[in-house]
């Protein structure tokens, strides 16, 4: 079989991806998409064919940054190393990125992936408080790692998955579309409340609180006001810490504000960073306060081999430029407005939009069969995104009945491609397959 691999075939690329990855390393689409270059919000496949990037929130300034290109290639050229010995490169990108964030929050841990970044806010946790439970909202996502798995209600309810740890407590989404308290967060933050009870009942100690401050994989929720300040009193009445997991709100992508916590006025003890802070490069980041960072300060060495690398802190305080001198938030805000506005537009046309949502450029539109029992239109949204794709425009889906579209592209998505992606989807939503759902 290896005789008959070709690097520019797909089908040959699929085989051989069969026989040396194991099945659940997934692929997406019914047809895969082999892509061998990007350019802004644009990638192209082998034969040279563009599709439009809906989806990848990594390439957050775009793909193949020209900046970026340029000091990676140049740092590689100089120096590569780790963080046992100073270096500018990690106090520029450390003094850039604080000046992003409340002052309370003055402490960097630099890491590898938003796995490690979670793993390692459970031990500032644990280490500031004493305690080991932890509350989290379900469907969560926090990583593929042991401990970050056994937080994200998403992969250990799933029905093959361990189940949930008795030192972990879930609550209800805050989702005002789903939810049974419509827009009412104080209501939801209730949820906090029966948690620590089963703590106490236990015989549990609470460590804190962690959640995406938008959950994404539970659909692209916007909590309603005033949730995360009602959760956040009582995890801090009970002794706990806070933890935002920032790593797909943040960095500017709403648009407003650069981090989600903004939106719900509140100040985190740990934000939790990732994907879009290296652009593509492995970048994960913990930024706590003072107090905790001394609590774990306890003799044991921190260290990440590749975590802070002199590349790394080179990569992330360009992708920080960029944002800001690309004007990229202040993009996202206008263009995820003009793109909210044009999928209500859609909405009114086309009975199966349930409900859109968003910030910025992190949207979700949710598929129904039915707009007053809000039954998921599952199958119609696998239609809808496998046939974007024959149209060369990638989006994804994502919700407890992956019913959401989910639509984060990178912040240089522009007028033109808004227009392309409303007009694909406006065509597809009229076609008589998903005519007949709605
Ligand atoms: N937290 C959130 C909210 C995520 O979406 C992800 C990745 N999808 C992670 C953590 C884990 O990050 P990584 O894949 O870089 O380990």
């Amino acid at each position: 079989a290896a005789a008959a691999y070709r690097p520019l075939d797909p089908a040959g690329l699929l085989c051989e991806r069969r026989r040396h990855f194991a099945g659940n390393l997934r692929l997406s689409y019914a047809e895969p998409c082999t892509l061998l270059r990007g350019w802004r919000h644009y990638l192209f496949d082998e034969w040279g064919r563009a599709y439009l990037d809906a989806y990848n929130n990594v390439p957050h300034v775009g793909h193949a940054h020209p900046r970026l290109q340029a000091v990676a290639a140049q740092q590689l050229r100089m120096l590569n190393t780790n963080t046992r010995y100073l270096h500018p490169a990690q106090i520029a990108f450390a003094h850039e990125l604080l000046a992003k964030l409340p002052p309370s929050l003055s402490v960097c841990f630099f890491v590898n992936s938003g796995s490690e970044a979670n793993e390692l806010a459970l031990r500032l946790a644990r280490a500031a408080t004493g305690g080991r439970d932890m509350i989290t909202i379900d469907h969560g996502y926090h990583g593929h790692t042991t401990g970050a798995i056994d937080i994200s209600a998403y992969k250990f309810n799933h029905p093959a998955g361990s189940g949930k740890p008795d030192w972990v407590q879930v609550v209800l989404a805050p989702d005002p579309y789903r939810g049974p308290y419509g827009n009412d967060g104080e209501r939801y933050a209730t949820a906090i409340d029966a948690a620590l009870e089963r703590i106490a009942a236990r015989g549990g100690r609470l460590a804190g609180f962690i959640a995406e401050t938008f959950p994404s994989v539970a659909g692209q929720i916007i909590p309603p006001p005033g949730y995360l300040a009602a959760v956040y009193r009582r995890i801090r009445a009970a002794g706990g810490v806070c933890i935002a997991d920032e790593v797909q709100t943040g960095l500017g992508r709403l648009g407003t504000h650069y981090w989600a916590f903004e939106t719900q006025g509140v100040v985190p003890d740990i934000v939790v960073l990732g994907k879009p802070l290296g652009n593509g490069h492995p970048i994960g980041a913990v930024i706590t306060t003072a107090e905790i960072a001394r609590a774990f300060d306890n003799g044991i060495e921190f260290f990440s081999t590749f975590g802070g690398s002199t590349l790394s802190c080179v990569i992330g305080r360009e992708v920080l430029r960029i944002i800001d001198e690309e004007g990229l938030m202040a993009h996202a805000a206008q263009i995820g407005g003009e793109l909210l506005a044009g999928l209500r537009d859609l909405q009114q046309r086309h009975a199966i939009i349930g409900d859109v949502r968003g910030m910025g450029l992190f949207i979700g539109v949710e598929l129904v069969t039915d707009r007053a029992t809000r039954a998921p239109a599952t199958a119609a949204a696998s239609y809808l995104k496998e046939r974007l794709r024959a149209e060369r425009v990638l989006i994804g889906t994502e919700g407890p009945f992956d019913n959401v579209l989910k639509i984060r592209p990178p912040l240089t998505f522009d007028r033109a491609a808004l227009e392309v992606f409303l007009d694909r989807c406006d065509a597809i939503l009229s076609e008589s397959f998903l005519a007949r759902q709605g």
